[in-house]
């Protein structure tokens, strides 16, 4: 019976930042030389031009560098004048610092679901958390894809509210022909290095199109501070460094590239396991074009399929394992098991594949084939 057991030293990781490295490592290296011979480490030459670069590929007027995506987040809720005794909307369904930047402000996180399909903020669930202390809205373009922006926009001018993106994830992705990160008031980059823009380090960036708000931020990320050694406010230190930029700058030229390549092998995916049917692959929400941050497919016996992954080396990732409105630390918010129904479910069937542009096909057959055997165990 052994003998129909491949043996296979394969091992899958969700990302390969080497390989991707290798295949720049020139332009690389010349950027962060140009950059050591410069004697100028933050906010330099390559910040200021990033921000240009990447507010226009964003479809934005203004970007502004900053320490991290979390940060991003921090600073533009701040820039928003959103502090305690504020209320802000945000999924349940995402990493924590979309919730945490909140409540590190003072302000209280409200909890909504998600559409099970996109597992993006479902906007029909918005209108049931509203009260007169709402002053903002945080839609999480999740796993590379846009959450709904027409109606969460719809919503959000209806009641006066700020929309703040966190465009984390999703840089390069379209709603209905406009970036992710163009639509709201303000949008949050993370460069993350696993990010599909990813640094050799931490950054992020505030993206805007108001010359107001990118002052404010401006401000803010140095202490508050308008003009030098004359603070204004309580700000932070959010500075983000010359020698990220420069990488940063680089890689922004292989972005699209980066992205459809990301967009075949899900393609490939949703072909091969199309017809698997304990297997639901994701789905792009008609408008969208999506850039698959993650891959992620849902499955009953999450856990116990995740395990026999492992064991044959392939590598994958729960992306969330507990939804925040059940997180420890937000537990005095009184939420309770079963409030917030597809999230609950997301975070027990949500399966992340390895997916990056250098996963080869005989890859991805590869993991499908484990997968199916795992399934039918
Ligand atoms: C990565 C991420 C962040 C935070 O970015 P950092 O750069 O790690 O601080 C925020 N929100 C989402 C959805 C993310 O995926």
């Amino acid at each position: 019976m052994n003998s129909s057991i491949t043996v296979t030293n394969a091992q899958i990781p969700m990302l390969d930042l080497g390989l991707q490295h290798s295949s720049i490592r020139q332009e690389i290296k010349a950027a962060i030389d140009e950059v050591l011979d410069s004697n100028h480490f933050i906010l330099g030459p390559n910040v200021k031009a990033l921000e240009e670069e990447v507010a226009g590929y964003c479809e934005r007027l203004f970007g502004v560098g900053v320490a991290s995506g979390t940060d991003a987040l921090i600073l533009a809720l701040r820039a928003a004048e959103i502090g305690p005794g504020d209320e802000v909307i945000v999924p349940s369904f995402t990493f924590i610092a979309t919730a945490d930047s909140v409540s590190l402000l003072g302000a209280k996180p409200v909890f909504v679901d998600i559409d099970p399909i996109t597992f993006c903020m479902d906007p029909s669930q918005l209108n049931g958390k509203l009260s007169r202390r709402t002053k903002a809205v945080i839609p999480v373009h999740l796993y590379g894809q846009s959450a709904d922006m027409e109606s969460i926009l719809d919503f959000a001018r209806e009641h006066n509210l700020k929309v703040i993106e966190d465009n984390a994830q999703a840089i390069g992705a379209t709603h209905r022909g406009k970036r992710t990160g163009s639509m709201g008031d303000i949008a949050c980059l993370s460069f993350f290095p696993s990010k599909n823009l990813g640094a050799y380090g931490d950054g992020g960036m505030v993206l805007t199109d108001s010359e107001e708000t990118a002052r404010r931020l401006q401000s803010l990320r140095a202490h508050g501070t308008t003009k030098k050694y004359f603070s204004t406010e309580q700000g932070w230190n959010s500075r983000l460094d010359e020698i990220q930029a420069a990488i940063l700058r680089v890689k922004l030229r292989h972005l699209d590239a980066w992205n459809q390549l990301r967009r075949s092998r899900a393609a490939y995916y949703e072909r091969l396991l199309n017809h698997v049917s304990e297997v639901v692959c994701p789905k792009t929400a008609d408008g969208n074009e999506h850039v698959f941050h993650q891959y992620t497919i849902r499955v009953a016996n999450r856990d116990v399929v995740q395990k026999r992954l492992s064991a044959r080396g392939v590598a994958s990732t729960v992306y969330y394992p507990v939804p925040i409105h059940l997180q420890p630390i937000f537990q005095l918010l009184g939420y309770t098991e079963a409030s917030l129904p597809n999230s609950e479910l997301a975070a027990k069937e949500a399966l992340s594949l390895p997916i990056y542009p250098e996963l080869t096909g005989e890859q991805i057959e590869y993991v499908v084939e484990v997968l199916t055997a795992a399934l039918k165990q």
